[in-house]
């Protein structure tokens, strides 16, 4: 009578799902409405799950700096899974795997179990959500205020003529708050209607994703399969959607990351007057502009550090020319970067370069003196933060090894008499690559044609690893897909930052005084 395997099983979960992701659409960190459910019960509930969801865009839950907004949210979260009765929630700290480490829940539920007695319940078809409800900091970029509104009339944007609410306001709204809550709703409104098949449902949520899910490695290793094993679909509800009007997006690659900070010293106590001393005393900031220009070839943009392309992984040409098809010309990727200047590996399309190479980004240049002006001095230190987004197949250990093996061998050549020390954060993530014809790639194509009138969806290779997908890959032993309708909010980089500045917590090995 069931078939674990039949995707007409997920298909009308996922239809009620997708359709109310386009009910609580998202565009940049704010929640757009476009109305376009069908289901009785969505469109009956949506008010009341605005507010809900307004509630959670309000908890402070930072997750690189306020405990109690994250556990606030994780309340709010624990509710509405009580609420929709599921059978069970447990939460887990997992601080004792990691020091900045917040909690991961799990609630489950059967929806429809048939009642005749004899009914094998493990036939009953089993999916798997992924979310997260802790935040960015709310930077420069927002006011405090803003940030985290307090009230339903701050929240939410209403258009005057028709009085119906048109966005959703706050930090986290669209990544990844909205795209929860919208998990939350479909599974509501799938238990509402009669007759809809029975399905098992896990949702497993974090508050810490935006810290890169510290700990939550260790715990999957360990309890993955205890709690969240025996899966037949796993979607990610935090990602991104492109043209979200017109089609969907499937997403089949994140690039992961590993960070480097580098100072170059020259012995000195103090900076030093130029007029006195330059020209004699070594410049840190010369050396470390030496140092920074050896990790790129000028003429190709390829990177120059030993061993850093061995190991990744090798796309078909016909992988590399769907990717380039579903992937928008330069002109409109430069619209979407406001306008910045194309650069990168020679012979190698913008698809590729943002999807499946590796990079090595300086993220931050510091050292002497910035302030308005000149000032004539000789600076004793210089610094440079350094993100590496890693391709698929790259391991985050290894390309961590050879980074700081470039900074040793290059600084011996280049700045011979400099004192060189490099740090990272810790931020690692591995790289994410998705199979096309899994069981929930299948499911999300076949749900995002429909909910977009027969318009196929775009394959993508993009953005920034969530850390969980290969997690899932590795030990719940499933294909995870990506279902998610973030719009691209290319000010997010802006707010971006895994690395900490505090320069007290730093953990400095001297490498090499030369
Ligand atoms: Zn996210």
């Amino acid at each position: 009578m069931f078939s674990r395997s039949s995707l007409s099983f997920f298909a009308a979960l996922f239809l009620v799902a997708s359709e109310t992701f386009l009910s609580i659409g998202i565009q940049a960190t704010q929640i757009q409405f476009v109305n376009k459910a069908n289901d009785e019960t969505l469109r009956a509930n949506l008010n009341k799950n605005i507010r809900e969801l307004c509630g959670l865009v309000g908890a402070e839950s930072v997750s690189a700096s306020n405990k109690e907004g994250v556990e606030d949210a994780r309340r709010i979260v624990e509710e509405k899974l009580t609420a929709l009765r599921f059978d069970s929630i447990q939460t887990f700290d997992l601080e004792k795997y990691h020091p900045k480490a917040h909690s991961v829940m799990v609630g489950k539920k059967v929806i429809n179990k048939p009642t005749f007695a004899d009914f094998d319940e493990t036939l009953i078809p089993t999916v798997l959500f992924y979310n997260h409800y802790d935040t960015q900091p709310a930077d420069g970029l927002w006011m405090e205020s803003e940030a985290f509104p307090k009230s339903f009339e701050e929240c939410v944007a209403v258009d005057k003529e028709t009085g119906n609410i048109t966005k959703i306001k706050g930090r986290g709204a669209s990544d990844n708050k909205g795209n929860l809550w919208a998990v939350l709703s479909a599974i509501e409104a799938y238990m509402a209607k009669k007759g809809n098949k029975p399905v098992r449902v896990i949702v497993l949520v974090e508050g810490q994703e935006e810290i890169g899910s510290p700990g939550l490695d260790v715990w999957m290793k360990k309890y993955a399969k205890q709690y969240i094993g025996n899966v037949d679909a796993a979607f990610s509800a935090d990602g991104s959607t492109g043209d979200w009007n017109k089609n969907g997006v499937l997403t089949l690659g994140l690039r992961g990351g590993v960070d480097l900070e580098i100072t170059v010293q020259n012995g000195a106590e103090v900076d030093l007057h130029s007029g006195s001393y330059g020209g004699a005393i070594l410049n840190p900031i010369h050396a470390l502009s030496a140092l920074m220009a050896s990790f790129h070839d000028p003429q190709t943009g390829r990177i120059l550090v030993d061993g850093y392309y061995e190991d990744i992984y090798d796309f078909s040409k016909d992988e590399i020319d769907r990717m380039k098809r579903d992937f928008p010309s330069n002109k409109e990727f430069r619209k979407t970067a406001s306008g910045g200047a194309l650069f990168g590996e020679t012979n190698v399309s913008v698809a590729e370069q943002v999807g499946v190479r590796p990079t090595i980004e300086f993220v931050g240049v510091y050292g002497g003196y910035v302030g308005e002006g000149i000032k004539t001095v000789l600076p004793n230190y210089a610094s440079a933060k350094i993100v590496s987004r890693l391709a698929p197949g790259q391991s985050p250990q290894k390309s961590l090894r050879l980074l700081k093996k470039h900074v040793r061998k290059t600084a011996l050549r280049v700045s011979p008499g400099a004192y060189v020390s490099t740090v990272d954060s810790g931020f690692s993530n591995e790289p994410f690559r998705g199979q096309i014809d899994s069981v929930s790639n299948r499911v999300a194509r076949k749900v995002l044609t429909e909910t977009y009138d027969g318009v196929e969806p775009k394959v993508v290779y993009e953005g920034g690893s969530i850390p969980v997908m290969r997690m899932i890959q590795k030990y719940v032993a499933i294909e995870p897909g990506l279902m998610a309708f973030s719009t691209k909010d290319n000010m997010y980089t802006l707010r971006m930052s895994f690395i900490p500045s505090t320069s007290s917590k730093r953990r400095r090995d001297r490498m090499c005084a030369c």
